[in-house]
């Protein structure tokens, strides 16, 4: 993490949940981080947590000009060295019944926003010439479908196929940029409890076995990023040691 050191991490979704342990663990490794969510309130806290190192943005990542804005917001820090493409939701919503708008909000979080994030820190650090890294929060439904979960499944196979999609795209280029995927089993945040829109199926969910903890899989981007520069980590399935499926 040394080349790291002092230097901006975006991360996406930090209101909770996942981002929001990314952020502290990127803090306690000496980066700035600006975090970037809906729930502004949420992200106030966390600011009087984590102080001045953490810059904090309100944006809804459906709308392009706030993902812009963002991107804007770490130039004036220097520029992002580290993106991590977290926000994203599921919805419990089947093939045959579900409602559109639903399965649109999982693509348009999920897929979209990351590729506009992606190409905007990308561009920076390409111009600025660093040797940064992406990060994509996927999903272990990037590797199979989940019951009822065939978009959101969709959503993080897409994750996966653009994983390996700049991947390729920045060794064409001969860009030391590299990129990574992980890829969670069931993290005890509040995703459950937007996925079935019920807090005790959520809760359900949660206490069938041990799951992860978000903290467990910010230690996972913390080893992507620390791996040396002729090394990149390209996807790590994060299981719960319990998890059958
Ligand atoms: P949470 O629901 O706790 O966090 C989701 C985050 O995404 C929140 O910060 C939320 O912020 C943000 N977000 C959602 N929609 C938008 C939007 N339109 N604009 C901006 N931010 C948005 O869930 P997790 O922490 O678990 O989820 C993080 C990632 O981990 C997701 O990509 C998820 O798919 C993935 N994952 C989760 C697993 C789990 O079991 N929990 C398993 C595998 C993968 P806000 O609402 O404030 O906008």
């Amino acid at each position: 993490m040394e080349r790291f050191q002092g230097k901006v991490a975006v991360v996406t979704g930090a209101s909770s949940g996942i981002g929001e342990a990314i952020a502290r663990k990127l803090i306690d490794n000496d980066m700035q981080v600006v975090a970037c969510a809906r729930r502004a309130e949420r992200l106030a806290t966390l600011k009087e947590a984590l102080g001045d190192r953490l810059h904090v943005r309100r944006a809804d990542l459906r709308n392009e000009a706030d993902i812009l804005a963002v991107f804007e917001h770490a130039e004036s820090l220097g520029g992002a060295d580290v993106l991590v493409n977290n926000a994203g939701l599921g919805r419990e919503a089947p093939l045959m019944t579900g409602e559109t708008e639903r399965w649109r909000e999982m693509l348009e979080v999920n897929v979209l926003a990351l590729c506009i994030a992606t190409r905007q820190a990308v561009k920076s650090m390409q111009r600025r010439g660093v040797a940064g890294h992406v990060v994509h929060i996927s999903s272990m439904a990037s590797h199979r479908v989940p019951p009822n979960s065939g978009v959101y499944s969709a959503s993080k196979y897409a994750v996966r196929s653009l994983t390996e999609g700049l991947r390729k795209e920045l060794r064409e280029a001969e860009s030391p940029i590299r990129v990574t995927a992980i890829s969670p089993g069931f993290v005890r945040t509040e995703f459950h409890h937007g996925y079935f829109g019920d807090d005790q199926r959520a809760e359900e969910a949660y206490s069938r076995f041990e799951v992860l903890t978000a903290d467990d899989v910010a230690s996972a981007v913390v080893y992507a990023l620390g791996m040396p520069a002729r090394a990149e980590v390209h996807d790590i399935l994060l299981r719960p040691t319990a998890q059958r499926t």
